[in-house]
């Protein structure tokens, strides 16, 4: 059985899927408490579902894009792992976000892994998983969300340090509301960063707190 806080059909808001309509899982339980986490009502609540009632689920919506989130999804490992390969056997895009914290060398490779590296202002820099970048490929992104300069030092180390832009894509985000758009998007300008921006669109299409959008 599989814990799951809601599944929902809406736009996707980041990544380079952004824009394009998804399902999206949202699992219960998350092992970490991020400074400027979003989905702490993700973090105890939702109802028990075997992966073949999930897939009935996902199928109502006629939408061949899936995203399987948090909280943090690889909590439940076995279950999630078993999921993500029955939707690829049926034909999905499966997509999955991951903080970054659990290994991910057992996701199905026809998976898009979108996984967090967490910078020190989240609180849960000493979560990441290193060992977790061989298991990338050139289809994954790896994502920063960035509050402050430090942070953005921080990541740039990070990618020269594992040699990153070799690797898969690098996602910049902000902090929703701790560190201006602009800011970030400057810095990544004067510093000829090869990365690729992104704001998280369903904030700005829905109220910043809306739940299932
Ligand atoms: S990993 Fe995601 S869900 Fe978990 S605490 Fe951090 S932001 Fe919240």
């Amino acid at each position: 059985m599989l814990k799951i806080n809601e599944i929902y059909h809406s736009i996707q808001g980041e990544s380079t899927s952004a824009g394009r309509p998804c399902v999206f899982v949202r699992l219960t339980y998350c092992n970490l408490r991020c400074t400027y986490c979003d989905t702490e009502y993700a973090f105890y609540d939702g109802k028990d579902l075997s992966v073949e009632q999930v897939i009935d689920e996902i199928d109502k919506y006629n939408c061949k894009l899936v995203e399987i989130t948090g909280g943090e999804p690889l909590v439940q490992m076995d279950e999630c792992l078993e999921l993500m390969k029955r939707l690829c056997e049926l034909g999905y895009e499966v997509m999955i976000e991951t903080g970054g914290s659990f290994p991910i060398e057992d996701i199905d490779h026809r998976v898009k892994i979108i996984m967090d590296l967490k910078c020190p202002s989240s609180g849960m820099e000493n979560k990441n998983l290193y060992e977790n970048i061989n298991y990338l490929h050139a289809k994954d992104e790896i994502k920063f969300v960035i509050g402050n300069r430090e942070d953005y030092e921080w990541s740039v180390d990070l990618i020269r340090k594992y040699n990153l832009w070799k690797k898969c894509i690098i996602l910049f985000s902000v902090v929703f509301g701790k560190l201006e758009p602009v800011e970030l998007v400057n810095w990544i300008l004067e510093d000829k960063l090869n990365v690729r921006f992104q704001l998280q669109m369903h904030k700005y299409i829905w109220h910043p707190q809306t739940k299932g959008v």
